[in-house]
C-alpha cells in the first residue's frame, strides 16, 4: 500500500528537497505552500482516498502558519495523523 506524506512549507527549496528524499524512499508526496493550501490538499487527499500517514509542516508561513494549521488538523478527521 502506498504511503502518503503531506509536506507544508513556504520554502520552495525545503519542499523540493524533502519531496526528492521522500520520493526516493518510496513515499507518495503531496506538497502545500502554506497552512491554507495544506488544508485544501488534505481535503483533496481525503476525497481521493489517499489520506497522509504523516504531515510535515513548517512553522513560519504566510496566510496560515504551522501552529494554526496543526490546530486545524487536530480539530479535523485527521486529528490522529502524526504531524
Ligand atoms: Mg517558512
Amino acid at each position: 500500500m502506498a504511503r502518503n506524506i503531506l509536506i507544508v512549507d513556504d520554502s520552495l527549496t525545503i519542499r523540493s528537497s524533502l519531496e526528492y528524499c521522500l520520493k526516493e524512499a518510496g513515499f507518495n508526496v503531496v506538497a502545500a505552500v502554506d497552512g491554507i493550501d495544506g488544508i485544501e490538499k488534505l481535503k483533496s487527499m481525503k476525497s481521493s482516498g489517499g489520506s497522509p500517514s504523516v504531515i510535515i509542516t513548517d512553522v513560519n508561513m504566510p496566510r496560515m502558519d504551522g501552529i494554526a494549521f496543526t490546530e486545524n488538523v487536530k480539530k479535523s478527521s485527521f486529528r490522529g495523523t502524526p504531524s
